[in-house]
């Protein structure tokens, strides 16, 4: 379709506000680019506002004894976020963060002691193997005499996921618009900005960044796997404080992977992935139910779980096809022309993936020019999605 009326020139014109999008937008208007993220939705709909907001660093890739590439890739990505968590960097997360450290947990079954020794070798001074049963330093829920396994502290940040989501959206509130429907580049490359009665305005970019998660099936040469998790959501008054770790089992993913989080009503919420979320996809939502009660059961069996209530919910994750179907190693960026497909593969890979595009653009010799924006001053902007554990179609049981 042709569009007539009013145009809008930008360098980039990026589709898509979850993290992959908005550490883009950040980057490239800091190397002045003018940039425009265009949203469909809220901010972070989709993967971003379900991730643990684990800002990984290997430990995860490490189960098996081996500094894998998936590691070895994301192991400084603790230490970009941090910069940008002290003011510095691509964006200002200044309080963005939800703890300092979260845990590598190995019970007393030997597959789980080793591959915690294993992991925390491995990642060489960023696990602190934490001593004494019932020390101050462990997590509130392990500080039972009862509990006979080994604590790892790792140097892994963990983020407050809207928060972030917020910080972009303020830092870069001129840059970023909400679009009534799924924006999709018409034959000329032009993006038309349609927002119910409003007169449509045209974006016409040099460069075109699909950064849209699923959405990015949009765009037929690129190939992606969406690969679902069913998650699981704990509360009640018997949860015994906050936890953040991953408990390690006998694969070469975490068992279970706890986060913790505040819903609106100010109660702490359980956030449980890892094996559970995985194999649980083959679950409905009471077996997954009674899976998570046995787990919890079998890890934390000095806790009362009888007063807590369970939630699931699915999600799929959506990356770069891979030959076997597994997990990209690290952030993915395809190419046509002037029409860039990325995926981040993981939150904490989000720097990493504007690192890759800036390169690309650099190839492009694509020159940052300015654009004037006044046109969008007072175009709706898009709102930040909402917490698993705050929406309001959960079924709690
Ligand atoms: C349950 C779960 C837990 C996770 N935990 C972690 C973790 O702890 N640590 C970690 O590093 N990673 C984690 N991840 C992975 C991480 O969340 C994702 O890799 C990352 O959020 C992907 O971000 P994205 O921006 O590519 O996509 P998304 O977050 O899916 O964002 C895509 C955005 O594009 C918008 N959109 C789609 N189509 C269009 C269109 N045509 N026009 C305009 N807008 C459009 C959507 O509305 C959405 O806002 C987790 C993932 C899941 C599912």
């Amino acid at each position: 379709m042709k569009i007539t009326g009013t145009t809008i020139k930008v360098d980039v014109a990026i589709i898509g506000g979850g993290i992959a999008g908005l550490w883009l937008l950040a980057r490239l208007r800091r190397l002045g680019f003018s940039a425009l993220l265009i949203e469909s939705e809220a901010l972070g709909t989709g993967q971003t506002i379900c991730s643990q907001g684990i800002i990984h660093g290997g430990v995860k890739y490490s189960l098996q004894g081996k500094v894998t590439e998936a590691a070895k890739l994301i192991s400084e990505m603790p230490a970009v976020w941090r910069r940008c968590l002290k003011g510095e960097g691509d964006i200002d997360l200044r309080g963005s963060l939800l703890v300092e450290h979260q845990y590598l947990l190995a019970t007393r079954s030997p597959r789980s002691w080793f591959a915690g020794l294993l992991a925390s070798k491995v990642v060489n001074g960023r696990a602190e193997k934490l001593v004494g049963i019932g020390a101050d330093s462990y997590p509130p829920a392990l500080r039972q005499a009862a509990f006979r396994g080994t604590v790892y502290r790792l140097d892994e940040p963990i983020v407050d996921v809207a928060s972030v989501l917020n910080a972009f959206a303020d830092q870069h509130h001129e840059a970023i618009v909400l679009c009534e429907g799924p924006a999709v580049p018409s034959g000329d490359g032009a993006i038309t900005l349609r927002y119910l009665d409003r007169p449509m305005l045209a974006i016409r970019p040099s460069c075109t960044i699909f950064a849209a998660g699923g959405g990015n099936s949009a765009v037929l040469w690129a190939s992606l796997q969406q690969r679902p998790l069913h998650m699981v959501l704990v509360r009640g008054p018997s949860l015994p404080g906050p936890m953040y770790g991953h408990f390690v089992g006998t694969r070469d993913i975490p068992r279970l992977t706890v986060t913790t989080h505040c819903d609106t009503a100010g109660h702490l919420v359980w956030y449980l992935g890892g094996e559970l979320a995985e194999t649980g996809v083959k679950r409905d939502r009471q077996e997954q139910i009674r899976m998570a009660r046995r787990e919890l059961a079998s890890l934390l069996p000095w806790v009362d779980w009888s007063p807590t209530q369970f939630a699931t919910f699915s999600v799929k994750r959506a990356e770069a096809l891979q030959s076997d179907g597994s997990r990209p190693i690290g952030p993915s960026v395809m190419r046509d022309g002037r029409t860039l497909v990325v995926w981040p593969t993981k939150l904490a890979l989000a720097p990493l993936l504007a690192d890759q595009v800036e390169e690309m653009l650099r190839k492009l010799d694509l020159r940052p020019r300015p654009a004037d924006l006044r046109l969008l001053e007072d175009w709706p902007r898009p709102k930040i999605a909402v917490y698993p554990w705050n929406r309001e179609d959960l079924v709690w049981s």
